[in-house]
């Protein structure tokens, strides 16, 4: 028989996971829930995949049950060798170069498990996507902020900024393009300066780059400009791309030491990535090559974010315009709450919307930067987004 009397006056939790709260996913979709709120917080599709990706699905249910090899199931590690030896314009082989994950986001804790040791720091752009910080104290690194600041209607990086930041303790500089939650997607010349960067100071790049395909500007890999593949670490997934976040199917793209150090972390974490869903992510991206599908999910996501502009034109919001990812970031200022965190309590019960407040991207020292702004998602039905819009229209 366990001695209950005698756990209660211990602690178990670690200090390492003591600090963390419930995530704002999972308090503003509850929230939205709650009220029956159109959801445009947590940004998952509220519509189905197509029907080729239902269908590669179906197919492979069909094919094998068990483990998958530990670099993953050779048709989708050949198949990304092939997509990203074109992309990046370099000869990429499936073991040496590519690593499957649950998800970008186990691909994001194993790096920083893999390449991290005490002490080391990692850059960050805010506003960050939150996994970040976790990612990175959990392996006992230290992160440190480098805020991106909107300046008529974009959000700019300051170089010298970023170069202050570093010191010879930066291990990696953590890049989010298009970024999430700003809708930031960087360009050439911002590339090119965190590679030189990343070079002066011998860092890691980690380039997140789960928005790829849901960019208005051109999308560019930073692993792809001269000098970047040999230090980067490309991050990418099924889940925004298929319209399928739940398969959580991740990869890692990188050279081969970088790629090794990540499979030895990954190895004892999931050990093996759930083989029918690695399968049917590789027939999706072989389908989408030939089909034209890449360019209709731009065109998906234009025609919403416009539906969501448009709305928004008419109500107190004043949105900034994204270059990627399929996020709106508006400020707020005129509504008169006290904060980011207040107004997303009350939207889904004064009007039954919900949203993300954007301070959950931000450290500590810089929260104030987002008290009055507000992230609204566009990845709903366009009946959903036309319905939001109507409800904000009546603050
Ligand atoms: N990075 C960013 C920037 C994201 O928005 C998300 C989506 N939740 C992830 C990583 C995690 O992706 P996945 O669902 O593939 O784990
Ligand atoms: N990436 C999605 C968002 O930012 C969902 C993240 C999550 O639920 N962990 O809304």
């Amino acid at each position: 028989m366990l001695n209950y009397a005698l756990m209660s006056e211990r602690s178990f939790i670690s200090k390492r996971v003591s600090n963390f709260g419930e995530t704002v996913f999972a308090k503003y979709t509850r929230l939205s829930q709650q009220h029956q709120a159109i959801n445009l917080g947590q940004g998952f599709p509220d519509f189905p995949p197509p029907d080729f990706v239902l269908q590669a699905l179906r197919n492979a249910t069909e094919t094998y049950q068990q483990y998958a090899p530990l670099a993953g199931m050779p048709p989708l590690t050949e198949t990304l060798a092939q997509l990203y030896s074109k992309r990046l314009g370099k000869t990429l082989e499936p073991i040496p170069n590519i690593q499957i994950s649950v998800g970008a986001t186990e691909a994001l804790f194993a790096t920083m498990q893999a390449l991290l040791d005490p002490g080391d720091e990692v850059i960050l752009f805010e506003p960050f996507y939150d996994a970040y910080p976790a990612d990175i104290t959990m392996a006992g690194g230290i992160p440190k902020y480098v805020p991106l600041m909107p300046v008529n209607g974009t959000w700019q990086l300051d170089i010298d900024t970023l170069r202050k930041a570093c010191s010879s303790k930066t291990k990696i500089i953590l890049l989010n393009t298009p970024s999430n939650p700003c809708g930031k997607v960087f360009s050439e010349p911002e590339l090119d300066a965190i590679i030189k960067i990343a070079e002066d100071y011998n860092a890691v790049i980690v380039s997140d780059e789960v928005y790829e395909h849901i960019a208005f500007l051109p999308h560019i890999s930073v692993a792809s400009r001269p000098g970047g593949f040999e230090r980067t670490l490309t991050i990418s997934s099924v889940g925004k791309t298929f319209s399928v976040t739940g398969w959580k199917i991740g990869w890692l793209v990188g050279p081969e030491h970088l790629i090794h150090a990540v499979r030895m972390a990954h190895q004892w974490i999931p050990f093996a990535v759930a083989t029918p869903l690695q399968l049917a992510t590789a027939e999706c991206l072989k389908v989408a090559e030939h089909n034209n599908y890449y360019a209709e999910l731009q065109r998906m996501y234009f025609n919403k974010l416009s539906i969501l502009l448009t709305g928004l034109q008419e109500t107190p919001f004043r949105a900034m315009t994204p270059e990627g990812s399929y996020f709106v970031i508006a400020d707020t200022s005129s509504l008169g709450y006290a904060d980011d965190t207040a107004l997303c309590d009350d939207l889904p019960k004064r009007i039954g919307v919900g949203a993300i407040p954007p301070s959950a991207f931000y450290s500590p020292e810089h929260k104030h930067l987002a008290k009055h702004l507000v992230r609204f998602t566009f990845c709903k039905t366009d009946e959903a987004l036309q319905e939001a819009s109507r409800r904000l229209k009546t603050l």
